[in-house]
């Protein structure tokens, strides 16, 4: 891989950045006071930009250096891992195997771990839970490990649900006690919204928590416990008010940085 070192930076050197473009860079990106332009065979740059040197540089393959940083996640009593790591789980910690890919939930953001812990501490035998916005369907699986009777998991985005459906097929999660559909609450009515859920746990975001306030309320029993993450600090209050506003109870807030997990009864 053939790289042109440029000093300087994106914003020092903007009126050179189309001098690297003109001279055939596939690519540019700024690191450690530098513009790394990527070319695929040597150029003759102008002469505005000709303080630079030539490196030539090994290649990176990014996807086996990702799938090498990988660590398992204990969260509760699960562990998330993916599946080349699961003999690496503690003995007494029940695996999670999620395999990283395009959908979001590899357990490796605060957010995810949180509410799995959160899952972890209820009592979810014989339970139904419903997941909104699954992604990965790490939550609706892991509810399903912890003994739920049945999880849904629900996302707007199609291409989340095979994966979710795999992920629950890797982790022996027979579709019986298993459901991804594509959709959400307050999109018109769909079979598996026939009858109010035992908990409901959502990683989404503050805005969408607090549009969907209403939703979750009509879609649980009385009682039933609330996992909501994907939360900033700063947006708390928003959704703190939005469950007040709907009757939600027994609100509770933990944090993990810049993000927050409230717990809640219907
Ligand atoms: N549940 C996984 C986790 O905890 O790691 C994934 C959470 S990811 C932050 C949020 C997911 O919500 C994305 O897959 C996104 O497509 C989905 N999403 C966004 N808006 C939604 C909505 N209104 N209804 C359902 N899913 C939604």
């Amino acid at each position: 891989m053939l790289v042109y070192h440029l000093p300087g930076t994106f914003e020092t050197r903007e009126a050179h950045l189309d001098l690297l473009w003109e001279a055939g860079a596939t690519g540019l990106e700024e690191r450690a006071g530098l513009i790394r332009a990527y070319f695929d065979a040597p150029a003759d740059v102008h002469p505005d930009i000709a303080d630079g040197e030539w490196q030539e540089e090994a290649e990176q393959d990014w996807q086996a250096e990702f799938r090498r940083t990988l660590r398992p996640v204990k969260a509760g009593r699960l562990t998330i891992v993916p599946p080349w790591l699961v003999q690496e789980v503690e003995a007494g910690q029940v695996p999670l195997i999620i395999e990283p890919g395009m959908a979001f939930g590899t357990g490796h953001h605060a957010t995810t771990r949180m509410a799995v812990e959160a899952l972890s501490e209820l009592d979810l035998a014989g339970l139904r839970v419903l997941d909104v916005g699954t992604g990965s369907g790490v939550l609706a699986i892991a509810a399903a490990l912890l003994g739920a009777d049945h999880a849904v998991g629900v996302d707007i985005d199609p291409i989340t649900i095979p994966i979710a459906r795999e992920n629950a097929e890797i982790n022996s999660v027979p579709a019986r006690r298993s459901r991804f559909e594509e959709g959400s609450l307050g999109l018109g009515d769909a079979d598996w919204q026939d009858r109010p859920f035992d908990v409901l746990v959502a990683n989404l975001y503050a805005e969408l928590h607090d549009l969907l306030a209403g939703e979750y309320a009509a879609h649980m029993q009385a009682d039933a416990p609330l996992i909501l993450t994907g939360i900033l600090t700063g947006k708390l209050p928003l959704v703190r008010e939005a469950l007040e506003r709907e009757g939600f109870g027994a609100v509770q807030v933990r944090e993990d940085g810049e993000w927050v997990l409230l717990t809640a009864r219907a």
